[in-house]
């Protein structure tokens, strides 16, 4: 009987010209990097820090996808405020190279079209994944590098930074110690950095997070779409690429499967094309989302010796998360549901 109702109510909209449009649920979940997140060394404040960012970062994606948004604006939004955030390594806050400078990559991809940008070397231009949108949609490209990007921005009027805009105190003790600790030479302190504090300034713990940003996105037409930003490794070599930009290890998003931004040592993340490989077994291998971040992560990273994470999100409104470190910044949120904010991997 109910059946009957049913097609008679079909038919009567058929008849009448309405579509029924398939219900898409938005989702909407963030990463701020994965690593040794160890209760014993976060202080109270800079807990409720964290947790106040990654809340703050996935409510301006969720405003956007709750407005009827599309997925890469929810993406930039998210994403432009933790580039801006000095707790992340993104954006202002990133860490140093080896050389003592910020050299920032980042990424997008439009799951709707296979659409992508990335941008890699970026010492200039304040938020990196605006550039990558820009690299995108406005040139016939996937991937630009450092000068030709640079000058790139500024054709597309993306305003520049001075290089020292980048300069946080805390990265850069991080970067020394880091070179105390493998014998390396010390660069000189940055020009246009601030004058050095009084070595009894307390700062932020050293972090042993990677501190890599990353959302990935479902809106509501059941498009999804991913992006990722970072200043890569401490320490890492001048001109060294992780994988955050690069289409298939680090982002990766397809309609036909999944959206992933992937966090974590990126050599690893290059040589599995983690986050394609996530997608690949959901298409394939029919796996659900979080099995299939779980197989790639949990298994074969860990097998081959990386760290890290991944986040995901599916057209149907599905969102997971994984990682191999004690523990990964990370905030969810679906249509109708509570937002969600986790640091350590015991919480559920
Ligand atoms: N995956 C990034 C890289 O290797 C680092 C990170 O996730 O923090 O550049």
């Amino acid at each position: 009987m109910k059946t009957l109702i049913l097609a008679a109510a079909l038919a009567l909209l058929a008849a009448t010209g309405v579509q029924a449009k398939p219900a898409h649920r938005w989702g909407i979940v963030v990463h701020g990097g994965a690593g040794v997140v160890s209760r014993s060394e976060m202080s109270p404040a800079l807990e409720v820090a964290y947790r106040k960012a990654m809340g703050e970062a996935l409510a301006r994606g969720a405003a956007v996808l709750a407005r009827h948004g599309k997925a890469l604006d929810a993406i930039e939004a998210a994403i432009t405020g933790l580039e801006d955030d000095p707790l992340f390594n993104a954006g202002r806050g990133a860490v140093f190279t080896a050389a003592g400078r910020n050299e920032l990559d980042a990424a997008i991809m439009d799951g709707a079209t296979l659409k992508a940008g990335a941008v890699a070397g970026i010492t200039r231009t304040r938020n990196p994944i605006s550039l990558a949108r820009a690299v995108m949609e406005h040139s016939p490209h996937v991937m630009m590098i450092g000068d030709g990007a640079e000058a790139f921005a500024r054709a597309q009027g993306i305003p520049a930074v001075e290089p020292a805009f980048f300069f946080t105190e805390r990265r850069w003790r991080d970067l020394l110690a880091d070179l105390k600790e493998k014998g390396l030479p010390v660069p000189s302190r940055p020009a246009g950095a601030p004058p050095e504090p009084p070595a009894n300034v307390s700062l932020l713990p050293r972090d042993h997070r990677f501190g890599t940003v990353g959302v990935a996105v479902v809106d509501e037409d059941g498009n999804v779409a991913a992006g990722t930003s970072t200043g890569g490794l401490s320490a890492k070599l001048y001109g060294r690429v992780g994988d955050t930009p690069i289409i298939g290890a680090g982002t990766y998003a397809s309609n036909a499967s999944c959206a992933v931004s992937a966090t974590g040592s990126g050599e690893y993340f290059i040589r599995l094309t983690v986050a394609r490989e996530v997608c690949a077994l959901v298409q394939y291998r029919h796996m659900s989302l979080k099995a299939a971040a779980d197989e790639v992560v949990k298994k074969r990273l860990t097998k081959l010796g990386g760290e890290g994470g991944v986040i995901a999100a599916a057209p149907d409104g599905t969102l997971a998360w994984s990682f191999n470190t004690e523990g990964m910044y990370r905030a969810r949120q679906t249509e109708g549901g509570k937002p969600v904010v986790r640091i350590y991997a015991d919480e559920p």
